[in-house]
């Protein structure tokens, strides 16, 4: 069985089509995703929808990108922590690709955002959903705050798409690494690189769906049923089968939000 760690199920593109998408994953193995939350608006829909299926899962959390979305406070998102579907926090982090003319000293308000996410994750013992997006270096600064501290942040470095050397830091302060379908892309060898890295107990895999369809559906209209795609490249790239890393990932994914997927669900 195959699980989608990061999917947008509340974006139009998938939300108009559900009936289609629970049919895709259920024929393709699919048979869990985490539901991701970007917006303080959203996350009753995403916990809604995280209802509807026994294994699938939600997120709280409020995006980096967008600078005039409504601030979600520490004590909002640990209300949503205590939700039985809510498995985590996020997705937060920081994201300096569109500065738009600001300058990385404009972006604070990002870095506070960031930083009340992390100290909801440390206080509700759910782990970070991470963003991150030409702000590494900050990235990793602000995680290594909060652990100087309090207890250690824990969580997932999602669509992964840095160096080497920020995989190799994110493992040391003891993140996994989510891979996408970016990891399929013609132009992505130096992340095929950090995908033969990264130990396998610490691969989760992903569509981040709607969006980075993996190739051959390049363009199209991504959904949690392409992740067996995500999950081919990797076995290619660790001379390991689809099912080997179908069932590490799965069972990475039970231990990192602390979650028992189905026995005997849809079978790879
Ligand atoms: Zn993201
Ligand atoms: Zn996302």
């Amino acid at each position: 069985m195959f699980v989608d760690s990061h999917c947008h199920l509340s974006f139009p593109e998938l939300k108009a089509n559900l009936p289609q998408i629970r049919a895709d994953m259920a024929q393709a193995g699919v048979g869990a995703a985490l539901c991701i939350s970007t917006r303080k608006d959203e996350i009753a829909e995403v916990v809604a929808l995280a209802e509807t299926e026994a294994a699938w899962w939600a997120s709280a959390g409020v995006h980096p990108d967008t600078e005039d979305e409504p601030e979600i406070s520490e004590a909002e998102l640990l209300q949503w922590a205590a939700h039985p579907k809510v498995v985590a926090i996020g997705e937060t982090g920081l994201d300096y690709y569109r500065l738009n003319g600001r300058t990385v000293a404009d972006m604070a308000w990002q870095r506070e955002r960031f930083r009340v996410h992390i100290r909801a994750s440390q206080a509700s013992g759910l782990p970070l959903i991470i963003h991150t997006r030409s702000a590494s270096e900050d990235t990793l600064a602000l995680l290594h705050e909060a652990a100087a501290t309090g207890p250690a942040p824990r969580g997932v470095f999602h669509c992964f798409t840095e160096t080497r050397e920020v995989a190799r830091a994110a493992l040391d302060l003891g993140f996994l690494i989510s891979f996408s379908g970016i990891v399929t892309f013609r132009n992505a060898e130096e992340l095929r690189e950090v995908a033969r890295m990264v130990p396998l107990d610490r691969c989760l895999i992903e569509t981040d769906s709607p969006y980075l369809a993996p190739v051959p559906f390049r363009g199209k209209t991504n959904t949690p049923a392409l992740v067996p795609h995500v999950a081919a490249e990797l076995a290619k790239q660790k001379g390991l089968s689809v099912e080997a890393i179908a069932e590490a990932t799965s069972h990475n994914f039970e231990q990192l939000f602390g979650v028992q997927l189905p026995i005997g669900g849809a079978a790879a």
